[in-house]
């Protein structure tokens, strides 16, 4: 899904990847890339670790290693005096940041090292975990300053709010907008409603499912409770820029009509869902935009 091949080969790219990649995972950048006594470039991080009564501050050094173009792995030799780098930053544990994957031989030597209790620990951070981060809330910025292109592809969520709002399925708890990263057309929006002699739809539930098991639970429990039936579309279809402006122009038409009536859950629910559906679609809001919402929201009406 994202292409780190995008990302610079020429100067400290992967490396000022790597540090803003950290600080947002909630590192504390010690050291901006520096070259290491071998020539390679390193970084220095720390984490804040809890004790009972004390805290202890863990210093890791990063190596950066960026061949996503050959594809190859990152194997012992490119990660030479692994022990030497450690000790000349005073640093407790090696995290490896690779745009590819470590060689199982790498795999080994780092093993050994924490078995042998001359490194406190160690971690990879390879193509498939960064890109897992990647796709979680808050990183958007990121991608967008880093991985443009592949940022057209994911278009990761943001926050359009302060805050996330996730499209949870009613039954189980899943956020259906996070999953859409995984797959397609398994989660519904629907609407409980009926008719009144005058033909007007009184919509009384809006809610979201897991297509299949969670929405047959609901859509029974609806039927025992209302006798309503209901209606839905897949969120999957709703995540495209068109379908969803369709949505929201269908329910203005469907309320100006006079059609249709919104009890006040279902109308809560229904704006929540659209602000949730807008943070997949809706392009990032930039700083400067950002600010002028700010001192707009400021003038009294
Ligand atoms: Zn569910």
């Amino acid at each position: 899904m994202i292409d780190f091949k995008e990302v610079d080969y020429e100067g400290d790219s992967w490396e000022l990847f790597a540090r803003d990649f950290l600080e947002e995972v909630g590192f504390f950048i010690e050291s901006t890339p520096d070259r290491g006594p071998d020539g390679g470039k390193d970084l220095l991080v720390s984490e804040e670790l809890k004790g009972k009564l004390n805290k202890y501050r863990f210093r890791w050094l990063v190596s950066c290693k960026h061949f996503a173009t050959s594809g190859r792995s990152v194997a012992e030799k490119d990660e030479p005096n692994i022990l030497e780098r450690l000790s000349s930053f005073g640093a407790d544990g090696f995290i490896g940041f690779y745009s590819t994957v470590p060689s199982s031989g790498l795999n080994t030597r780092l093993n050994d090292l924490k078995k042998e209790l001359k490194i406190k620990d160690f971690r990879i951070f390879d193509q498939k975990i960064i890109e897992n981060y990647l796709i979680r809330i808050g990183y958007s910025k990121l991608i967008m300053r880093y991985l443009p292109e592949s940022y057209k592809i994911v278009k990761p969520l943001h926050k359009v709010l302060d805050e996330y709002i996730p499209l949870t399925c009613e039954v189980c708890g899943k956020d259906l907008l996070e999953a859409l990263y995984r797959e397609n057309y398994k989660g519904i929006i629907a609407q409980a409603s009926d008719l009144d002699e005058k033909g007007v739809e009184h919509v009384k539930k809006v809610y979201c499912a897991c297509k299949g098991a969670c929405d047959k639970q609901l859509r029974d429990s609806i039927y025992k409770k209302y006798k309503l039936t209901t209606s839905w579309k897949d969120i999957s279809d709703l995540a495209i820029p068109l379908e969803f402006l369709r949505y929201v122009i269908s329910a203005i038409n469907q309320l100006h009509d006079g059609e249709y009536h919104y009890e006040k859950d279902a109308f809560e629910k229904e704006k929540q869902i659209i602000i949730s559906l807008a943070q997949k679609v809706l392009r990032e809001t930039t700083e400067k935009e950002k600010e002028r919402v700010v001192s707009l929201m400021s003038f009294p009406f």
